[in-house]
């Protein structure tokens, strides 16, 4: 079951390594879930929404013209879509989100990494 998150109060945040981008940027307080206990995610690298990548996606369809999309398009889509927690802001970083977006785009598509985080 996929839980609401009740952030905890300012009091009682746990000092925790803070990581953007796999780049460690010492200890900070987070604020955790009072309900399921998970930890969340904090600082610039915050999760986004599904709807973030598709539009990702439509723009680098259109850029570079490839024919037959939108079928493509929809599977990733409903990829995205199993992955329960994808715009989970606790437990996802943008980053995350990316890297897991990237590995869904190879299933259907034959792109670059590098092409594709130029629109990301
Ligand atoms: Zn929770």
């Amino acid at each position: 079951m996929k839980c609401d998150h009740i952030d905890c109060g300012n009091t009682e945040k746990v000092w925790l390594p803070y990581i953007v981008r796999e780049h460690p940027g010492g200890l900070k307080p987070h604020p955790f879930c009072t309900r399921c206990g998970m930890v969340k995610n904090i600082g610039s690298d915050r999760a986004t929404g599904r709807g973030y990548f598709i539009n990702v996606l439509s723009r680098i369809e259109k850029y570079l013209q490839i024919p037959g999309s939108s079928v493509r398009m929809r599977l990733v889509a409903k990829d995205l879509e199993k992955i329960e927690d994808f715009d989970d802001a606790y437990s996802m970083s943008k980053y995350s989100q990316e890297k897991i977006f990237l590995n869904i785009l190879k299933k259907y598509y034959q792109l670059p990494d590098r092409t594709v985080q130029q629109f990301l």
